[in-house]
C-alpha cells in the first residue's frame, strides 16, 4: 500500500513539476516570410475568388489576422517581396534561401515559415529543399482564397504551418509544404488543381502527415536526400544557370530548342509525353543542343511516374520528378557539375 501511495505520489509530483516546468518554457520563436500571393491578396467582394490583386497585405498584418499564433510560437515576421508566385525568379530563389539559412543559424530561432502564392510554391519549396543547410524545420504556406474571401483559407494554413515549424518533432524532414490540414514534403507535393481547396497532393510517395486541432500528426519521412545532405551552397551564389523547360505535344517543333540554345540555355528540361517520350520532329534540335554541351533532362508531361531508359530518346532521365521541378534540381546540379554522369545521379539522389 505503502509502496503504491509513494508511487502516485510520485507520478503526481512529476506531473505536477511537469506542468510546471513546461509553463516556464518560452514559446518556440518561428521566422514568418511573407513572398506576396493571394493569401497576401484582397478583392472588392467577400465573394470573389478569383480577379484579386495578390501580394497586397504586409507579412506583419498576416501575422495580426491569427491571433491564435500567440498559443504557438513567438513570431518574428518579415517581407522578403509581395509578389504573385508567378513572378517569383531566381534572384528571388536566392534571396529567400539566403535569409533562410541565416535566420536558422540563429540558435533562438526554431524554425522559419515562408508565405507564397501555391502557382510556383511547389519549385520554391523544392529549391529549398535542396538548399537550406539545416535540419530545422522549414515549412511553405499559401491560400487558394484571398484574405478577404468569406471562408479564407490563410489564417488556418498560416497557424498550421507555424505549428508545425514550432514541432521538434517536424526537425530533419527536409522542406514542407502545409496547407489544408495536409502535411507534404516538398520532393513530393505539387499543385494539381486552379481552384480547389484541396489543391496539394503528394503523388509518388503519400504526405508526410496531416493536422488536427491544428496539432501535427507525423507518419512518414522521405527517402530522398535533402537540406545538410546536398553539396549545394547557393550562399556565394548571385545567379543561377539558365534552364529552359519545352513541352512536348503532337506536331511540336524542334525551333523551340534551337531557340533555347540560341538564348544561352545550360539545360534544358523536355517535359516529354508519356514517360518522357521526345517526337521524330524535336530529335534532331534535341541532339544537337546536347552536342553544344546543353545538358538535357527527359521527365514527363503527366505530372507523375519514372523516366525509364530508352536510346530512342535523347537526354538523361528526370526520374519522378514533374518538369518544373526537375528544372529546380537542374539548375543546383549545374553548379556543382556539368558532367552528365554526376547530374545524372543527382536526379536519383534528390
Ligand atoms: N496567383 C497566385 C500566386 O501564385 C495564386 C495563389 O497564391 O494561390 O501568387
Amino acid at each position: 500500500m505503502k509502496t503504491i501511495h509513494a508511487g502516485i505520489a510520485a507520478v503526481v509530483l512529476t506531473f505536477i513539476s511537469g506542468t510546471s516546468v513546461m509553463a516556464q518554457q518560452p514559446l518556440p520563436t518561428v521566422a514568418v516570410l511573407a513572398t506576396g500571393g493571394t493569401i497576401a491578396g484582397t478583392a472588392e467582394q467577400a465573394s470573389q475568388t478569383t480577379g484579386y490583386k495578390p501580394g497586397v497585405l504586409s507579412a506583419q498584418a498576416l501575422v495580426a489576422s491569427v491571433p491564435a499564433l500567440d498559443k504557438v510560437a513567438r513570431i518574428n515576421a518579415e517581407q522578403v517581396a509581395n509578389v504573385g508566385s508567378d513572378n517569383m525568379d531566381n534572384s528571388l530563389l536566392l534571396k529567400l534561401a539566403k535569409r533562410v539559412n541565416t535566420l536558422l543559424q540563429d540558435k533562438d530561432v526554431s524554425g522559419v515559415v515562408i508565405t507564397h502564392g501555391t502557382d510556383t510554391l511547389e519549385e520554391t519549396a523544392y529549391f529549398l529543399n535542396l538548399v537550406v543547410k539545416s535540419d530545422k524545420p522549414v515549412v511553405v504556406t499559401g491560400s487558394m482564397r484571398p484574405a478577404t474571401a468569406i471562408g479564407a483559407d490563410g489564417p488556418s494554413n498560416i497557424l498550421q504551418a507555424v505549428s508545425v515549424a514550432a514541432s521538434p518533432e517536424a526537425k530533419g524532414r527536409g522542406v514542407m509544404i502545409v496547407l489544408n490540414d495536409q502535411i507534404g514534403a516538398a520532393r513530393f507535393t505539387s499543385k494539381t488543381d486552379a481552384n480547389s481547396l484541396d489543391t496539394f497532393k503528394s503523388f509518388g510517395a503519400g504526405a508526410l502527415g496531416r493536422l488536427v486541432n491544428q496539432q501535427p500528426y507525423f507518419d512518414n519521412r522521405v527517402a530522398r536526400q535533402h537540406t545538410l545532405q546536398t553539396p549545394f551552397d547557393v550562399s556565394k551564389l548571385e545567379s543561377l544557370p539558365k534552364v529552359d523547360i519545352i513541352y512536348g505535344y503532337q506536331n511540336d517543333n524542334g525551333y523551340m530548342y534551337d531557340a533555347a540554345v540560341a538564348h544561352q540555355a545550360k539545360g534544358i528540361v523536355v517535359a516529354g509525353v508519356g514517360a518522357g517520350s521526345e517526337s521524330n520532329f524535336v530529335i534532331p534540335s534535341i541532339r544537337k543542343a546536347i552536342e553544344q554541351g546543353v545538358i538535357v533532362v527527359r521527365s514527363s508531361r503527366t505530372g507523375g511516374g519514372y523516366i525509364p531508359a530508352d536510346d530512342a530518346y535523347p537526354g538523361l532521365l528526370g526520374d519522378n520528378l514533374n518538369p518544373q521541378k526537375a528544372r529546380i534540381l537542374l539548375m543546383l546540379a549545374l553548379t556543382v557539375s556539368q558532367d552528365p554522369a554526376q547530374v545524372q545521379a543527382m536526379f536519383r539522389q534528390f
